[in-house]
């Protein structure tokens, strides 16, 4: 952020579409956490902070009489944690998040202030990436901070219309799009060897492009969770009742021969941890992930596959991620995904650069506590996916 904010009023994409309970009290504040380095090198900088988030869907759940659900959907939920983060910062809300209203409040806040605008998706024209209405939320400041990686993925009035609006030298990312740029980068432009990618997940078909594109890439593939199975099985295994997507055998066979093709080994796992029923207490035992019995299936990544696994990984230089080896939101089968977990730790203790980046992947090295033991974990999902997939993110590609 090479940008002089002194005296100026900067709009500020951010993503603090954060969890709330039944009394909407935030559960977990990372997401505003992750943000928080820039909206305060803005204000040290003497800047005045106009934010813009989405919490929820209030689009897609609207009232029964048709009207948003402003009670349970409002952004006015994380301005006082937002303060207490800022050390007592003032902080206001603006129940509207364009129009008169809110261009007096943007107009009157003074440097070292911040002003959080009504949710942007109050208004069904941010997700037609409406150009009026990112004119609106444009007129309100001098520059613009795209900061939400986790929405950068998203053709939005707010992540990516709006930067229209702003002359080059007037727009930037923030520090945290920086970094999961920098990041997600390292792993696909040149990055030290062996590069190892650990794939999980439930299926197949949610990480085809993801899989293509690091057979290109990578040395090693580690493929665990229930999409191992397609492969498996398709390999002429018998996978009994674990998740098999029939109709990604064909596609599954084609990856493995394009990877062997060009010298990447793929990894999957030689045993499992199989059940009798898809439960947290079902019955449970080890087998070869080929050998299922009829009325089982593959849970986890049994003791053999995890050594195995675990050798890979410690041999690499750099390692990738995605996705959980089973289905570990229930103890009895959450080890694979711990063990995976350890040793991505470990080998970055030895000095591989390791990302993890992904929905549950994330989830299960915060769980553990091993989130500073991994070079970077991604706050970005979705997002993450389509980056490592090759695709240009719109919010990215606006700004350039
Ligand atoms: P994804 O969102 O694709 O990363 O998938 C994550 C989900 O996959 C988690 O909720 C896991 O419980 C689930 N999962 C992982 N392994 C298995 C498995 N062997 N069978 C069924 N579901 C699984």
């Amino acid at each position: 952020m090479q940008l002089d904010f002194n005296g100026k009023k900067v709009l500020m994409r951010v993503d603090f579409n954060v969890p709330l309970n039944g009394n909407n009290e935030i559960t977990d504040d990372t997401r505003m956490r992750a943000a928080l380095p820039t909206i305060r090198h803005v204000l040290d900088q003497g800047g005045a902070v106009i934010l813009m988030s989405h919490l929820g869907r209030p689009q897609k759940k609207r009232l029964d009489d048709g009207s948003i659900n402003v009670e349970k959907f409002t952004l006015r939920h994380v301005v006082n944690h937002l303060s207490q983060l800022l050390n007592g910062a003032s902080v206001a809300f603006c129940p509207k998040t364009v129009g008169e209203q809110a261009e007096t409040m943007a107009a009157n806040l003074a440097a070292g202030e911040v002003l959080v605008l009504e949710n942007t998706r109050f208004q069904a024209e941010e997700a037609k990436g409406d150009a009026t209405f990112a004119q609106q939320l444009a007129q309100l400041a001098d520059i613009y901070v795209n900061d939400a990686f986790g929405t950068a993925h998203r053709a939005h009035a707010s992540t990516t219309t709006v930067a229209q609006y702003f002359p080059k030298e007037n727009k930037s990312f923030g520090f945290l799009m920086q970094k999961e740029i920098e990041n997600a980068t390292r792993v696909l432009n040149d990055p030290a060897r062996p590069l190892t990618a650990i794939i999980g997940g439930a299926k197949v078909s949610d990480k085809i492009l993801l899989l293509e594109r690091l057979i290109d890439l990578a040395n090693h593939i580690i493929i665990g969770g229930g999409m191992a199975y397609t492969f498996v099985k398709a390999q002429g295994g018998q996978t009994g009742n674990s998740l098999v997507e029939e109709d990604k055998q064909d596609l599954a066979l084609q990856l493995l021969a394009k990877a062997k093709d060009k010298g990447v080994q793929i990894h999957l796992p030689a045993d499992s941890v199989i059940a009798d029923n898809f439960a947290a207490d079902a019955q449970h035992e080890v087998q070869p992930s080929a050998a299922v019995p009829h009325g089982w299936m593959g849970l986890d990544i049994g003791p053999d596959a995890r050594a195995a696994f675990a050798a890979v990984i410690q041999a690499s230089k750099t390692i990738l991620w995605n996705g959980p080896m089973g289905v570990f939101e229930m103890p009895n089968f959450a080890n694979g995904t711990k063990q995976i977990a350890q040793s991505v730790a470990d080998a970055t203790a030895t000095g591989a650069f390791s990302l993890v980046g992904g929905g549950d992947s994330v989830a299960a090295v915060n769980q553990m506590g091993l989130a500073d033991a991994v070079s970077y974990v991604s706050t970005g999902g979705g997002a993450m996916l389509e980056f490592l997939e090759g695709k240009e993110l719109p919010g990215i590609a606006a700004m350039r």
